[in-house]
């Protein structure tokens, strides 16, 4: 199951795929250095996958602060889009859980609850 895109196609996200020429615009944030894209990841928008069977590539306006992935739909879609990136759905998975976990880490205090 796809979750949703945090922001459907508003003016904030075709402002966000004009600055970024419709090209994921993650440079290794989600842990993969993209180096066949020269080190930024070569999916564009509407783009085919790479791989046979892999599906039309549909980018994602999102927060640019990988720590800020996480926010509510509603928060991110207040940003101003000088804030958003773009982002392919595998780069913003991946990016949103390594930033998770390294909240996680930091975030100790959780335990006393317990
Ligand atoms: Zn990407
Ligand atoms: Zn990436």
């Amino acid at each position: 199951m796809t979750p949703r895109p945090p922001l459907a196609a508003t003016p904030a996200w075709r402002a966000v795929m004009h600055t970024a020429g419709h090209r994921c615009q993650c440079t290794g944030q989600c842990g993969d250095p993209h180096t066949r894209g020269g080190g930024r990841c070569d999916r564009e928008h509407d783009g085919h996958s790479h791989r046979r069977g892999g599906g039309t590539v549909r980018l994602l306006a999102a927060p640019a602060d990988p720590a800020q992935l996480g926010l509510p739909a509603h928060r991110a879609a207040a940003l101003p889009a000088g804030e958003l990136a773009a982002w392919c759905p595998t780069c913003h998975d991946h990016t949103r859980k390594t930033a998770a976990r390294a909240a996680e880490a930091a975030d100790t205090s959780a335990d006393a609850l317990f």
